[in-house]
């Protein structure tokens, strides 16, 4: 029996709508026989997820790291890593207080613009992104979706609204993650539909930096990206995952969307020093 591994979700521990704690039992009821609970820079949720863990399913800690290469904002995943190794926790740290701070500041552009938005509305916890900003957009009547609010008018990379997040040096990411006994894989690398992405020599660079893998199969990709993708892969020695990307309510994906082979969960457990597969 193959064993069906979907690599990448998010709770509302950041931008996802569903609580660590439901997500596990959705996955599994969704076939799923391993998930990982990856939330934009934050371990807030591995507890919860831990703990309700139904029988069947196993779970791999993890998160989705924000990162910069070539001025372009990249995630990076970061699987099994030890979440008290404070040089990467502290890092954590900053990200999500910036990017606090970065939501705050894009509602209060709008509102200086005029626009009827409410800053009340933005969580009081979690990791803060611009889906959560989107709908702020959306309760003050700005657009229906939130898909509507990644545009150049509102909240799109580059937009009229959107603020940059501080950004963390891949390089430095991918050492630190290595260094907290994790393993690096990097997010959706040619989602072009998310704005520019980075070349291959930066990918070259990342994999001589330590780098363990390439996300291929993901919903943002095209079958040229994941053949190209695939092909580098090869070249750099690297494995290759697959992933929804799940964000509940606020994406349109389905837990499962894009699975991981067994070989490629198998290589990262064994790379891994932080913490075990649950
Ligand atoms: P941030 O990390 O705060 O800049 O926001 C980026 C996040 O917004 C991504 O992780 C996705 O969850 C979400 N996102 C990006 N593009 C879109 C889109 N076109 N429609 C809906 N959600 C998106
Ligand atoms: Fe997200
Ligand atoms: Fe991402
Ligand atoms: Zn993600």
């Amino acid at each position: 029996m193959t064993l069906r591994i979907d690599l990448h979700t998010h709770s509302n521990a950041s931008d996802g709508t569903t609580p660590p704690a439901d997500l596990v039992v959705e996955a599994r009821a969704a076939g799923l026989d391993v998930v990982a609970l990856t939330d934009h820079d934050t371990t807030a949720g591995w507890d919860a997820a831990a703990n309700a863990l139904p029988a069947g399913l196993r779970l791999v800690r993890g998160a989705e790291i924000s990162c910069v290469a070539e001025g372009i904002s990249l995630h990076l995943l970061a699987y099994l890593f030890d979440p008290t190794y404070a040089p990467l926790a502290d890092r954590l740290t900053a990200l999500r207080d910036s990017r606090r701070a970065r939501a705050q500041q894009m509602v209060a552009l709008l509102a200086a613009d005029g626009h009827p938005v409410d800053a009340d509305l933005l969580p009081a916890e979690g990791t803060l992104g611009r889906p959560h900003v989107a709908n702020v957009l959306i309760a003050a009547g700005l657009v229906t979706t939130i898909k509507q609010a990644f545009t150049p008018e509102w909240i799109g990379s580059h937009g009229q609204y959107w603020v940059p997040k501080v950004d963390f040096p891949v390089l430095e990411a991918i050492a630190l993650v290595r260094a907290a006994g994790g393993v690096p894989v990097f997010a959706h690398p040619a989602a072009t539909v998310r704005g520019k992405t980075v070349s291959d020599d930066t990918i070259r660079a990342m994999a001589s930096a330590g780098l363990a893998g390439l996300e291929v199969d993901h919903v943002d990709h095209t079958d040229e990206a994941r053949a190209h993708l695939r092909e580098l892969a090869s070249e750099l020695d690297l494995l290759t995952t697959g992933s929804s990307d799940f964000h509940g309510t606020n994406k349109d994906i389905a837990l499962g969307t894009n699975l991981t082979a067994e070989a490629a969960l198998e290589q990262i457990a064994t790379q891994a020093t932080g913490v075990e597969v649950l």
